[in-house]
């Protein structure tokens, strides 16, 4: 069986995601792997593919006892024979289990590191005696201490190569910068391995940031469209979970606390009852998240700015693993900040608390971002990205920017009178001719005193702001931050520079989901039916299917059994095992309804979609892509309508192609014919998941808008 084969029959995926299929050929091949992929990437199928294809026992070294349990639990239902071995099992379990290795009818172990090299564990002698063929270490950099969450008994894998010098080992993790990555691969020993990067991007996730005003009733407009999907709420304080969650309770949502003071016996029930989707919503502190492997999480709010970026892409991250479109909501207040700051300190730890306050000031400067925020992400994570992601706050909203020259150069030279030694207060005060006795008398002689009295105060922070983020200011990282000028500003103020801000901005209303135009009231039937098999089998629903093997029923109506193998999801064993009960559901709807299957329109050649009538029809005509959609039909040329309507043309060219994603708009439009198999053949080398290097290999005659056009193009189906 070859990989391809064995995805689709086990796990009922049609292709590979990111670098899966290169990773799985080099465990094939025994060879050492380091990979890195995000969460939700699909990181557990580089091993368990292996593990299914090769003759022997795979070994799997996983931290969470809770997590183990979900994987077995999904491995059992897709017919692989996988084992877990813990403390908690009777002795009789563990008896079984050992019986069974040795009759080589597991697959999978999955051990905690402690179990494998406890001091009293005789397990590895026990295990060097069965044909292992692959050891797969998940969540990797709990062996760094670089990392963010070092665990020690992790530091006992090292020893691993000694006992199996021939074995391949693969090291997964989702986070891990430079310096974790080098001590996973030092530490573990691992030969000669290679490492597979993947792009960080989390593409279904839309990224938004709000002023804090009055929180619970921005979370209140939030959560009106959201009613019966799941979310991970987080809090700063332990108090302030247990809060939202009586106030949230209050009003009708099914929500529950989670923090580490808890009892574990309340931590747990809640835990559970989460994952089997009889709460909704958990309101938790960073204590909770880790090892939730729960796919549907549609959104994710921050009531209160994180520590840092990290920990923030972390938590943002568990929305939407299973790829439905999912949103990440921050309500952002400078308060916030102010209140972080004395967390920060590390007690005569100068060296920490100064690494603690620069990645304070990235999250800072996260939320007063006026550019695009996945950018911003990524490029954090030393990752290139297109200016506009079409998918963020920033990118969604609407700016008009106009000639802003002389407010920068009031500004800068404000800045460069007061000899760069003040903070951005007393620079707004002295611009607006401020009486206030803190203004120098000798300040008030100045000639640049008061020329920007015509500006509000709130607009001048802003200004700074974003001059600030344009790199014509910067501000210092003292404990008193001033501002002082930059390289670009000389270029400013000598009136060789034009300056463009941002004059208003329009705040597109939240989420405007690419939701598939799916019968809700099947997804809920279907939904239903999941649960009752869940509970026969005693697993959590989604590892039954997932939401988006639901919902995808939901839009195609499969009738028999070869039109439900085409509904991504379904592997030989799920569908054998579940089919025919989802049929009967999606036969009986259809019937009453008259509707009929719609598998046809999945298949990879159709010519016409007509799914994307509706997909149209789905998007607010607020949406600002539609208003460029809407001028470009009328003949305009993209430049024509970037000018009309005061975006960059790469703006312009985001929005086209997502219509050309939904098959509104011809790809022939955006690029000419013959350009098309040049960027294809690129993309399918080099995947799609960045730009940049796709732009890099084409050259300067291939614009980003033709190889975005061309992405939007082959993903169409996927829509
Ligand atoms: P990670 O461990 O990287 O966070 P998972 O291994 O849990 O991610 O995978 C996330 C989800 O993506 C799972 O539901 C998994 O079945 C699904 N998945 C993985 N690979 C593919 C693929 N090639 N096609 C479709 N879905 C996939
Ligand atoms: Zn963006």
């Amino acid at each position: 069986m070859t990989p391809i084969q064995a995805l689709q029959k086990y796990f009922g995926y049609s292709k590979f995601r990111h670098q899966q299929e290169a990773i799985i050929q080099h465990v094939l091949n025994k060879k050492d792997v380091l990979t890195l992929m995000p969460t939700g990437g699909g990181k557990s199928l580089c091993y368990q593919l292996p593990a299914i294809l090769l003759n022997g026992l795979t070994i799997v070294i996983s931290p969470l006892i809770a997590l183990m349990k979900d994987q077995v639990d999904s491995l059992t239902v897709m017919g692989i024979p996988a084992a877990f071995l813990n403390s908690a099992q009777s002795p009789d379990e563990q008896a079984q289990i050992i019986n069974q290795l040795k009759n080589n009818q597991i697959k999978l172990l999955y051990l905690a590191p402690e179990r494998l090299f406890g001091s009293e564990s005789k397990l590895i002698g026990f295990l060097k005696t069965l044909p292992v063929v692959q050891i797969a270490i998940d969540e990797a950099h709990c062996i760094s201490q670089w990392g963010h969450d070092f665990r020690p008994e992790y530091l006992a894998l090292a020893g691993l190569k000694n006992d199996f010098p021939n074995v391949p080992v693969i090291a997964l993790t989702a986070t891990a910068d430079k310096l974790t990555q080098k001590d996973i691969l030092d530490k573990l020993a691992l030969k000669d391995p290679a490492i597979f990067i993947s792009s960080f991007n989390r593409a279904n996730i839309t990224y938004r940031v709000m002023p804090k005003k009055n929180s619970f009733d921005q979370l209140l407009t939030f959560l009106a469209d959201r009613k019966d999907e799941s979310g991970i709420i987080y809090c700063l304080s332990r108090k302030s979970t247990e809060a939202l969650a009586a106030d949230l309770k209050a009003e009708g949502f099914l929500a529950e606390a989670y923090h580490a003071g808890l009892d574990n016996a309340v931590k747990a029930r809640n835990q559970e009852a989460f994952l089997r989707d009889d709460i909704k919503i958990i309101i938790a502190t960073i204590a909770f998240g880790m090892g939730i492997n729960k796919s549907n999480v549609r959104y994710v709010v921050h009531m209160d700015m994180p520590k840092n970026i990290e920990g923030y892409y972390q938590e943002t991250g568990r929305a939407g693993r299973d790829g439905l479109p999912s949103a990440a909501m921050l309500f952002y207040s400078p308060g916030d900040a102010i209140k972080l700051k004395g967390f920060a300190s590390v007690e005569n730890n100068e060296e920490q608390t100064r690494i603690m306050l620069n990645k304070l000031n990235d999250m800072v400067k996260y939320c007063q971002l006026p550019t695009c925020r996945r950018q911003f992400l990524l490029n954090y994570f030393d990752e290139q990205a297109p200016e506009n992601c079409a998918s963020c706050d920033v990118c969604l909203s609407e700016f008009t920017k106009f000639d802003a020259t002389l407010i920068a150069q009031k500004a800068l030279s404000a800045v460069y009178r007061l000899n760069q030694r003040f903070g951005g207060t007393y620079v707004i005060d002295f611009l607006r001719g401020s009486k206030n006795e803190k203004i120098r008398e000798e300040h008030k002689q100045l000639k640049t005193y008061g020329v920007g009295a015509d500006i509000s105060k709130t607009d001048w922070q802003r200004y700074l702001r974003e001059l600030t983020a344009l790199g014509y200011l910067q501000v210092t990282d003292d404990a008193y931050p001033v501002l002082k000028l930059t390289p670009k500003s000389e270029a400013v103020l000598k009136g060789l520079q034009k300056v463009e801000l941002i004059a208003t901005q329009i705040m597109d209303e939240p989420n405007p989901t690419e939701a598939l135009p799916f019968e809700a009231d099947l997804l809920t039937v279907l939904k239903n039916t999941r649960r009752e098999m869940a509970v026969l089998e005693n697993v959590t629903a989604y590892i039954i299917v997932s939401d988006a093997t639901l919902v995808e029923m939901a839009t195609y109506f499969p009738q028999s059994l070869d039109e439900l193998r085409l509904i991504s999801g379904f592997g030989d064993i799920k569908l054998a095992r579940y089919g025919r009960d989802f049929l009967t559901q999606v036969n009986s709807y259809c019937s009453e309804r008259k509707l009929s299957s719609k598998i046809g329109q999945k298949s990879k050649k159709r010519e016409r979609k007509p799914r994307a009538e509706k997909a149209t029809e789905k998007i607010r005509s607020s949406d600002t892509r539609l208003t460029s959609f809407n001028l470009y039909r009328t003949g305009k040329s993209i430049a024509e309508v970037a000018d009309e309507r005061g975006l960059a043309a790469s703006t312009i060219e985001s929005h086209l192609s997502y219509f050309i994603a939904i098959g509104e708009m011809d790809v022939l439009d955006m690029v000419s014919e013959e350009k098309i198999p040049a960027i294809k053949d690129a993309i399918e080398s080099y995947g799609a998941d960045r730009l940049s290097p796709l732009k890099e290999i084409l050259g300067d005659d291939y614009s980003y808008g033709e190889i975005k056009a061309t992405v939007a193009w082959l993903n169409r189906n996927q829509m």
